[in-house]
């Protein structure tokens, strides 16, 4: 019982947080994304790819939550882009307090901001870090059983990638089923099958994208 108020309190404190965030965001006209994934999942070459669309017509800042590495900034520094690291010393999800440091370290003359958080299908999915939008990757090869094992992340999902869908036809992987399970956890989530390393869908993530850029501008 102890427990359960205390992990109340943290999370109400964080919502908080979060809103004073969104009030930041809001104010400045930025449309901001946190995408969320078990590791392995993609994240980083997704965020890559748009980038890749997206860079010369947008500004774009980004902040990658990790355990100890900066393998992941590096890659997105490499194209360009403004990027903060947040280490979290072997916290398992970002929080709002963290991204609130981050913001300040970073350059907030921007159109979209992405927040690559930790690689977990757990906790992100309850600490709340102020953006706009959730994105949620899964990936073929983690299986087909995901979506009802973590129906908390997908469910606070606006935006549900299936990546790696060019290797589909190699693995046990049920797609009608899981794009089932989605419709059971969130009917409103807009679903997008992609390749982040071939390409396929990308053009049609970008396009989501930019309708929430434009709506907040
Ligand atoms: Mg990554
Ligand atoms: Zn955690």
């Amino acid at each position: 019982m102890k427990k359960v108020v205390v992990e109340k309190k943290i999370l109400e404190r964080n919502d908080k947080a979060a809103d004073k965030i969104r009030d930041i965001f809001k104010e400045k006209g930025i449309f901001s994304l946190n995408f969320m994934s078990s590791p392995g999942a993609g994240k980083t070459t997704v965020v890559e790819k748009i980038i890749k669309y997206l860079s010369g017509k947008y500004r774009i800042s980004f902040i990658d939550g990790d355990l100890d590495t900066e393998r992941d900034a590096q890659r997105i520094k490499n194209l360009g882009i403004d990027v903060v690291q947040i280490n979290t010393s072997g916290a398992c999800h970002l929080d709002a307090d963290m991204v609130s440091k981050a913001l300040k370290k970073i350059s907030l003359k921007c159109d979209l901001l992405i927040v690559e958080n930790v690689g977990n299908l757990v906790c992100p999915a309850t600490f709340d870090v102020g953006c706009d939008k959730n994105v949620v990757i899964l990936s073929t090869p983690e299986g087909d059983d995901k979506v009802k094992k973590y129906p908390v992340m997908f469910n606070v999902a606006d935006c549900i990638l299936i990546n790696k869908i060019d290797l589909v036809e190699f693995l046990d992987f049920d797609l009608n089923k899981v794009l089932k399970e989605i419709k059971d956890v969130n009917p409103k989530a807009r679903v997008i099958e992609i390749s982040a390393k071939q390409g396929d869908g990308i053009d049609e993530f970008v396009d989501w994208i930019e309708n929430g850029i434009k709506r907040v501008v």
